[in-house]
């Protein structure tokens, strides 16, 4: 079993209790991880505030120490992508990748500025806004991109001058405990915490009187706990929330050259990316079509253990997700829906499901209209655009969308029409450091990444001197 430690004011925290981690391959607990307490959180907070006055005053000082973590990540230690895709179920390669992305990400913010203005400067006085950093920031993540997300949040706190505390998902706490450590060295003490834990410790540092602002990526209904959590503090609130994406095939479409994108838009990391295609609106002339070219693929992919060379869909990650994605898939089929391919478990251990495409199907069913954050994906034939459209917006989510289209610019059109924060054409999860990701309606609360992400780790202070 391994043994990793918590990270609290510099140090290895072993922690008094500890907690199970289960291999999504085999359905097996393969780790153990301390389950952090009320006292020893409260350590952490300690340290981040004690840290936060040094470490918001020197810019340069963050800066560098931000390109240290981006390089020490682009030379990641052996194991921690294995123990990603381990904990995870991603294929290693995958795995691999968001490590360099992680680091990417890292590199990228370090090379924002946090400019003041000056918007008065006489004989009569000087007005400048500035932006200063909040404090300690509490950074919770899920179990999808733990190292990515995580890095969404730290690099922007830090830079911006905050000190963090962050907590992993209790599905994937491995990789960020790793994290704690490889950084240890390289982040002074107190600056950033990791704490492992469930979800109790989640709302314990939500509800924590430290925290000046809460970093949330997860599910809606617990970002409207973080977000009550926060208000009688009125703590500042970041809320990444789930997604129920709409791709809309227009008529024009080449399916030959868009499908195989969509298949990839929906069924990457097994479908359990926030803002993954999450149905398809297709006109009905090309529908039978488009339901052969993906149950193709979707019998096509290789489905199997993430450390086993040439997987392309691993697990999904947990039982609860598990037992989830199974049960929508077996309402559709008792509404009606037709399972093209898939719709069911794959062996007998571990959380494996196969590529799912589901036909015959419309609003109204929980596949269509909840977000089912796995692989199965519904495909729903449409009349006309304006119905696509109305039927694409008719949802309190808001993440994402794309319309596929040979003519870019009418795409744009009707993407422009889509009620999200990111709308896509002829691509799905184009998803860069400098631009702004967030959700629209129940999706969420403001955005992450590049100087917009950066701006939310600060508040504005105006400096109005007078001079006579
Ligand atoms: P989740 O909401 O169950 O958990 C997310 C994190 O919150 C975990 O660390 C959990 O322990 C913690 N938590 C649980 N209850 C809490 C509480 N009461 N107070 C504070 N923290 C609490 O989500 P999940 O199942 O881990 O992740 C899947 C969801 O995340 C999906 O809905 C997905 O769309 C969403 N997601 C969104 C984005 C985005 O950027 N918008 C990215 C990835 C995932």
């Amino acid at each position: 079993m391994a043994t990793l430690t918590m990270t609290i004011d510099g140090k290895a925290v072993k922690g008094s209790g500890s907690t199970g981690v289960v291999n999504p391959a085999t359905g097996q607990i393969f780790a153990e991880v301390p389950d952090c307490t009320k006292a020893e959180l409260d350590l952490a907070m300690d340290a981040a505030k004690r840290a936060f006055p040094a470490w918001s005053r020197d810019f340069d000082a963050r800066r560098k120490v931000l390109n240290d973590i981006a390089g020490i990540l682009m030379q990641p230690p052996e194991g921690l992508a294995r123990t990603l895709t381990m904990e995870q179920g991603k294929p290693l390669d995958k795995a691999a990748q968001e490590v360099m992305l992680t680091a990417m990400w890292c590199g990228y913010t370090a090379s924002l500025d946090i400019p003041s203005e000056v918007l008065l400067d006489n004989e009569a006085g000087r007005i400048e806004v500035r932006r200063k950093p909040l404090g300690v920031v509490a950074a919770i993540t899920p179990w999808n991109y733990p190292l990515m997300l995580a890095m969404w949040k730290i690099a922007p706190a830090l830079l911006a001058g905050n000190t963090v505390v962050l907590k992993p998902s209790p599905f994937t706490p491995m990789s960020t405990l790793m994290l704690g450590e490889i950084l240890r060295d390289i982040v002074p003490p107190g600056v950033l915490n990791t704490v492992s834990g469930g979800d109790g410790l989640g709302a314990m540092m939500t509800s924590h009187p430290v925290p000046r602002k809460i970093s949330f990526t997860g599910s809606v209904e617990t970002g409207k706990k973080v977000a009550a959590a926060a208000a009688p503090d009125l703590k500042r609130v970041t809320l990444e929330l789930g997604g129920n994406d709409p791709a809309i095939v227009l008529a024009d479409a080449n399916l030959k050259d868009v499908a195989p994108k969509i298949f990839w838009g929906a069924f990457e990391n097994s479908g359990q990316i926030c803002s993954a295609i999450k149905r398809v609106y297709v006109p009905e002339e090309m529908y039978a079509p488009m339901l052969d070219i993906l149950a193709e693929m979707a019998r096509g992919a290789k489905v199997g253990n993430g450390l086993d060379a040439g997987t392309q869909l691993g697990p999904i990650n947990n039982q609860p997700q598990f037992e989830r994605v199974t049960e929508l898939v077996e309402d559709a089929r008792k509404h009606g829906a037709r399972i093209i391919t898939g719709g069911a478990r794959v062996g007998t251990e571990g959380y494996f499901y196969a590529p799912t495409i589901v036909g015959e199907i419309s609003d109204g069913v929980r596949l269509v209209d909840e977000e089912q954050f796995g692989p199965a994906l519904p495909v729903i034939p449409y009349k006309n655009v304006e119905d696509a459209l109305r039927r694409a917006n008719a949802t309190h989510y808001g993440l994402s969308g794309s319309v596929w289209s040979s003519d870019a610019n009418h795409g744009a059109e009707v993407a422009a029409q889509l009620e999200c924060g990111s709308a896509w054409v002829n691509q799905h999860l184009a998803i860069a450091p400098n631009l702004p990701f967030g959700g629209a309606k129940w999706s969420g609360i403001g955005v992450e990444n590049g100087p917009w992400g950066l701006l939310s780790f600060t508040e504005i202070q105006v400096v109005n001197v007078a001079k006579n």
